[in-house]
């Protein structure tokens, strides 16, 4: 598509986009009385309008029943997770029986590796990127030392220097290079900084093949690339809920395992009566049953106010469908880019994008460099009603997201943020 950095253009694209419904039911930060342009659905998305309505009923619910509520109300609380796997099940690309909904996402990767990091004689190291997300650096570190290792048995792979990303065959010839070491290969699929995402196919088949156990960390890929975790053969994988899902502030995070791993009583596991068979968990028996399904993972019962709004949200990615999302994403991230290379060339700023510029290797964001004076841009930006992110020392991170965001916000950012670098930027 020939793309322009103009008002009619921007219109005529929301026109003729088939999902332009859906950002009505959703929530945005107002600017001045008008919806602010909203690019950090990566960080916590909108909140989805039918989110109180569903609260409200979970609260009517709770005064009229009681304890009973578990089973009478009109979502029974006691299978309540349930309501979650089959539209977690579709974004991710699993059979419904290898995901459930639980927890926060990094006590999720906990108690994962408990299951799935198993280092024995000289195969104990776990591969990851460099500069992950800190939380994963912390979870991964702490593994190690549970285990009685030390961080050397970290092997972390570094970006290059210039382009800051890590290219796939970066990470092939890693896991080639220490094959028999490897214990447990477990990368951001998505790179939260730089919106790199990563060959998961290519690379789990390579895991696989050492020998090594492959997990995914998919906080910023649920929701936001087509996932085929089971046909890709990952072992495990856990996402948070509250970016790409908007399920909402600290809401509940999801997990995956493959089949394979289900009903089995030898694998390693932090155990709790949610993780039970069912038939027998109320007969409170002594031994553990696991269900034999990923709910085997699951500890407690389900809380329900932090998953309402997941609902409602899953909900909409269900009439959306993934397939749909990603094609209109595909197009506002290629939009953007046009967009911010229109303005480094009508300010002459040097703006750097660190994003991949191939379709295949990003999702819905855009990690552009404003050297200098990034962060009064940012600044300009925010007091103008754009809503982005600001990463030290100058990168700006803006999340396109298909769900609610339209090519009209992609304009007009584009024409604050050429004002604010003409202002800055002499
Ligand atoms: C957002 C994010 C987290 C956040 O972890 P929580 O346990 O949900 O607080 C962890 N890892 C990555 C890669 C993330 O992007």
């Amino acid at each position: 598509m020939e793309y322009q950095f103009n008002a009619e253009f921007a219109l005529k694209c929301d026109a003729e986009d088939e999902l332009k419904n859906f950002r009505a039911q959703f929530l945005f930060p107002q600017h001045k009385g008008e919806n602010a342009i909203y690019f950090t659905g990566n960080s916590l998305g909108l909140q989805a309008k039918n989110a109180r309505e569903y609260i409200s009923e979970e609260l009517d619910d709770w005064a009229t029943f009681g304890v009973e509520g578990h089973t009478e109300s009109r979502r029974p609380w006691l299978k309540y997770h349930e309501f979650f796997t089959k539209p977690l099940a579709s974004i991710v690309g699993a059979k419904p029986s290898e995901v459930v909904a639980m927890n926060g996402l990094t006590t999720n990767l906990h108690l994962l590796m408990v299951s799935f990091f198993r280092p024995e004689g000289k195969r104990k190291k776990i591969v990851c990127e460099g500069k992950a997300f800190p939380s994963d650096q912390y979870a991964l570190r702490s593994q190690l030392r549970f285990h009685g290792l030390t961080e050397d048995d970290l092997i972390e792979i570094q970006p290059d220097p210039v382009a800051e990303l890590i290219t796939d065959d970066r990470v092939i010839e890693t896991l080639e290079k220490h094959a028999d070491e490897i214990a447990l290969v477990m990368l951001g699929g998505m790179n939260y900084y730089t919106g790199q995402f990563f060959d998961m196919e290519r690379i789990t088949r390579k895991g696989k093949e050492i020998g090594a156990v492959v997990g995914w960390d998919l906080a910023h890929a649920a929701g936001n690339m087509p996932i085929k975790l089971h046909d890709w053969d990952v072992d495990f994988a856990a996402w948070c809920g509250y970016k790409y899902l908007n399920s909402g502030p600290g809401g509940v995070s999801g997990i995956f395992v493959h089949e394979k791993h289900h009903g089995q009583t030898e694998i390693p596991r932090f155990e709790g009566w949610w993780g039970h068979d069912k038939e027998t968990r109320f007969k409170m028996p002594e031994t553990f049953k696991p269900i034999p399904t990923a709910e085997a993972w699951q500890l407690s019962n389900a809380p329900v106010f932090a998953m309402v709004p997941l609902l409602a949200s899953l909900e909409l990615f269900e009439q959306a469908g993934m397939q749909r999302l990603r094609e209109k994403s595909k197009k506002l991230t290629a939009y953007l880019q046009f967009v911010v290379e229109q303005v480094r060339e009508s300010t002459g700023v040097e703006l750097k994008i660190i994003t991949p510029k191939d379709p295949e290797r990003r999702g819905a964001q855009l990690s552009v460099i404003v050297p200098g004076v990034g962060r009064k841009v940012f600044d300009y930006l925010m007091e103008n009603g754009v809503i982005s992110d600001w990463r030290e020392p100058d990168v700006i991170r803006m999340a396109p997201v298909p769900m609610y965001n339209n090519f009209e916000d992609i304009f007009r950012f584009g024409k604050i943020f050429e004002q604010g670098l003409k202002k800055f930027a002499k």
